[in-house]
């Protein structure tokens, strides 16, 4: 059985233990002390990392009265230790899980919504609520949670009876049986929980709710405490920032900014559309001038300047609207693209006559017998242009 010392000091970062056990745990060795402060994952709470004299706790595991370390090399049974948890990691995890029973505390005692379930991330945090929350209730709960932060109350922890935990005001009905361990937020909050708290709530420094959405009949909350308050508002600040000086427009008016441009980008694409299909029908009389006559067929092989694959798609339908017509266009873009089309009189394959020249230029591509259409040949343009002329 392991001594836990998070149990009754949670601020305790380094300790001495002795080694009493040793295994393995996914092909990584594993290691037992008779005591601990390394806190493994449970209630929420993720496990901690650090280190024990010179080898690295990658995980910290909790198997029934043991605590298991999970380390990058193996040691050697009777050995005494200096352990030193990853403090940054823990105090960040305290921050959190604090911040999560003054957060569900409020939910609780202002609308009498229980808190379900918790889950701390590794950017954020949820717990998830018996009832759906309204915005003005939300922030009203958030209010409330930071009332109680700044009002730095103390963070306590006492061991009960099962028999006296039945006769308190606990937020939640405990799931262990025996001792229970209760963490107290003076005059707010008391709820059993194994995992590690700050000693005052002033440490939380803020909480802050960057989420909430209906789940399961209830809702979902996700929250940061602390640094994370500090890291999240930074990114925002930087998103907001950028978007600003884009779109040259006050924060606030950003909403609005993206739709106008959204439709006017879409207003746009359809000018654009109706102008290439009319520029279109005009580039295509000017090239069904030049073609190269083989009988009645007609062929027009040209790389054009200026049109993408939709233009040239849209020149090509020109051209093939007319009788006796075979022809293929190409961008001078680099890859190219490519479009192969036959008037519905003419028995050539448009789909076979790309995929030769895919064979030949790579890219990707296909179509139907009439139309077909490619993209991504890498080679000289004149020298897909012979090729395709070799197969009209
Ligand atoms: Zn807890």
């Amino acid at each position: 059985m392991t001594d836990r010392i998070y149990y009754t000091e949670p601020s305790c970062r380094s300790f001495q233990g002795t080694v009493t056990r040793i295994g393995e745990h996914n092909g990584r060795p594993t290691v037992v002390l008779d005591r601990t402060a390394f806190y493994p994952t449970s209630g929420g709470q993720p496990f901690d990392t650090g280190r024990l004299g010179t080898v690295s706790v990658i995980e910290t595991l909790d198997e029934d009265e043991e605590i298991v370390h999970v380390v990058d090399t193996p040691m050697s049974v009777g050995v005494v230790v200096p352990g030193e948890i990853d403090w940054t990691r823990r105090f960040d995890h305290m921050q959190q899980h604090t911040g999560q029973h003054v957060l569900s505390a409020a939910f609780d005692r202002l609308f009498d919504n229980r808190t379900t379930s918790f889950h701390m991330g590794t950017e954020a945090s949820t717990v998830d609520l018996a009832r759906e929350v309204a915005q003005s209730d939300l922030e009203r709960a958030v209010e409330e949670a930071n009332r109680v932060i700044w009002e730095d109350r103390e963070v306590s922890i006492r061991f009960v009876s099962a028999d006296e935990a039945a006769r308190l005001p606990l937020r939640k009905e405990p799931v262990r049986e025996g001792t229970l361990r209760l963490i107290e937020i003076k005059d707010f909050d008391l709820s059993a929980c194994g995992g590690t708290h700050v000693h005052r709530t002033g440490a939380i420094g803020m909480i802050a709710v960057t989420n909430a959405e209906r789940f399961r009949g209830g809702a979902r909350i996700t929250f940061v405490c602390g640094a994370r308050a500090l890291r999240s508002f930074r990114q925002y600040r930087d998103a907001v920032t950028g978007a600003v000086r884009v779109l040259s427009v006050l924060p606030h008016e950003l909403p609005n900014a993206i739709e106008r441009a959204q439709l006017e980008s879409k207003d746009l694409r359809k000018t654009v559309s109706r102008l290439q299909g009319m520029l279109a029908v005009h580039e295509a009389s000017t090239l069904l001038e030049g073609a190269t006559l083989a009988g009645d067929l007609r062929i027009v092989v040209q790389a054009l300047e200026g049109w993408d694959a939709a233009g040239l798609k849209a020149i090509a339908a020109a051209l093939v609207s007319q009788k006796d017509v075979a022809v293929c266009l190409l961008s001078m873009s680099d890859p190219v693209a490519v479009v192969v089309a036959r008037s519905q009189n003419v028995v050539i394959d448009a789909a076979k006559t790309l995929r030769a020249l895919l064979d030949r230029f790579g890219g990707r591509g296909g179509g139907r017998p009439d139309l077909a259409q490619g993209a991504g040949l890498i080679g000289k343009v004149d020298e897909i242009l012979a090729a395709a002329r070799d197969r009209l």
